[in-house]
């Protein structure tokens, strides 16, 4: 052996010992740390110094994060949305944006993934008519705990007419955000939790009869035994830990998803820290407004337009037409999507002030042939709810999502339903100059004319197409104050297209 070989070995020996050390002395402060916990867990006293300190370690700085007008469902994040319509497949998703880069990438990837597995899935369907188009539905609720953990949960849905019943998956992610990493309950978990989780899960099962087999039959029996891969379906909230279990699992899969909710209270002494602290969730401020429609007088012996937005509000695009609108004393329609107005309540305030319509165009741009009738009302009442809270009216008419307009569902919106006759397309080319080219030279006295203002190229051709329209003497106005002055009469269930009356 060499003297170099030798010094190597005697090297590697002594840093051997070193990390053995190391790890021994790491290991002593784990069990030390868990004991401590355990002690704290056991105790009734959860307002210790030691445990207020450990929990300021898990705040984070909430003036980062983006907040919401206050829903219950969705708290934190500002909505994104992706809405298409293909020949076979349509699909609506919304998502939340957070504000922190890391967690954000995360919940974008999975709305990602989601949607390519969905056009995988639909890839070689051919739909016969556009009422038998495959549909993707993606919905989110956010939740916020205290000041250190954030919750989102999307509910996906497909439906298809190959299938007899929509089918409908769930995905979580529960984050901390003092580190911006996603979490599983053995992140802040401890002691006998999953003992814990099993028994409530099996106390849930036995308060309802229909979960009887669930408690006799093994395969449904080992999907809630006290093992860590069961319980990874989970949302924290300030209501407690609410588990779930996608359908076969722990009950006959007619019965769904299944859902239950652990209080706080009960789940204070499994945790390494407690979350539940209230703090104040910031809000983003309404400014007070006044509706100014500016000097517009309608001449009903003049030709008008009804320009109409749907899928906002946007920030940026949506501000882009209320600019051009604003400067020309136009007027414009704006069917509104609820899921993206807790986090718009400016720019909606913005369109209402103006003097411009606002419609619902549903909450979560849920295709209404997929929907009972009321679940049809639910959609329509949580939009209306919001726009009550935020301007203080109601939406008096609907759009709906996709333009479906059988006769089943128009009959079950219970509002009129304004359509179109002019089709920008403006979704599909999102190019300003074919958008221009769909609409000047087109367009005579009483056209409603669909656009989408949470694209970038529809607010650019927008600032060509009002001053052109403008000048070519059309007055543009919003869809009532069309049909109004066409002498059209609204009623609610029936379907309207333009201001000549067909
Ligand atoms: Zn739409």
């Amino acid at each position: 052996m060499s003297n170099r070989q030798f010094s190597r070995d005697k090297i590697l020996a002594i840093t051997a010992r070193i990390t053995l050390l190391i790890t021994v002395i790491l290991l002593a402060t784990v069990i030390i740390k868990k004991v401590k916990y355990r002690d704290n867990a056991k105790s009734t006293d959860t307002t210790s110094n030691s445990d207020t300190a450990l929990a300021d370690s898990y705040s984070a700085p909430l003036n980062k994060y983006f907040f919401q007008v206050d829903t219950t469902d969705q708290q934190i994040g500002k909505t994104e949305s992706i809405i298409e319509y293909q020949t076979n497949t349509c699909y609506g998703i919304h998502y939340p944006v957070l504000g922190d880069k890391t967690i954000d990438n995360i919940l974008k990837t999975d709305v990602d993934i989601t949607l390519s597995q969905f056009l995988e899935e639909f890839k070689d369907y051919v739909a016969v008519d556009e009422n038998s188009r495959a549909y993707l539905s993606i919905e989110y609720n956010s939740y916020l705990v205290g000041d250190s953990i954030a919750s989102v949960i999307y509910k996906i849905q497909y439906d298809s007419p190959t299938y007899t019943n929509p089918i409908n998956k769930i995905h979580t992610h529960v984050f901390l955000l003092s580190t911006s990493e996603e979490i599983t309950p053995e992140r802040i978990f401890t002691g006998d939790y999953l003992d814990f989780f099993s028994k409530k899960t099996s106390d849930f099962l036995s308060s309802d009869s229909a979960y009887v087999d669930s408690l006799t039959s093994e395969k449904y029996k080992n999907n809630f035994t006290p093992a860590a891969e069961n319980f990874k379906k989970f949302i924290l909230t300030n209501e407690g830990l609410t588990l779930y279990f996608e359908p076969y699992k722990i009950a006959s899969g007619e019965l769904e998803t299944i859902s239950f909710t652990i209080p706080a209270s009960e789940l204070i002494p499994y945790m390494i820290f407690n979350p539940f602290e209230k703090v104040t969730v910031p809000q983003p401020s309404l400014p007070n407004f006044t509706v100014s429609p500016g000097s517009l007088t309608i001449d009903p012996s003049k030709p008008m337009i009804a320009l109409t937005f749907d899928d906002g509000p946007d920030s940026k695009s949506t501000n882009r037409i209320l600019d051009v609108l604003e400067a020309n004393n136009a007027h414009a329609t704006f069917f509104v999507v609820g899921s993206r107005l807790g986090s718009e309540p400016d720019t909606l305030i913005r369109e209402y002030s103006l003097g411009c319509e606002i419609g619902s165009h549903s909450y979560s741009h849920k295709a209404f042939s997929t929907l009972k009738k009321k679940n049809i009302h639910k959609e329509l009442a949580n939009t209306n709810k919001l726009l009550k809270k935020i301007i203080g009216v109601k939406a008096s008419l609907v759009r709906t999502p996709y333009g479906e307009k059988k006769k089943s569902i128009l009959k079950n919106v219970k509002y009129p339903v304004i359509l179109w006759d002019i089709d920008t397309e403006d979704w599909k080319t999102k190019n300003k100059k074919k958008i221009v080219k769909k609409v000047i030279g087109k367009v005579k006295d009483g056209d409603i004319i669909i656009m989408h203002d949470i694209y970038a190229s529809t607010a650019s051709a927008v600032e060509a197409i009002v001053p052109k329209l403008i000048s070519e003497g059309y007055q543009l106005v919003t869809v009532s104050e069309l049909l109004k002055s066409k002498g059209i009469k609204i009623k609610p269930g029936k379907a309207y297209y333009n201001g000549i009356g067909n």
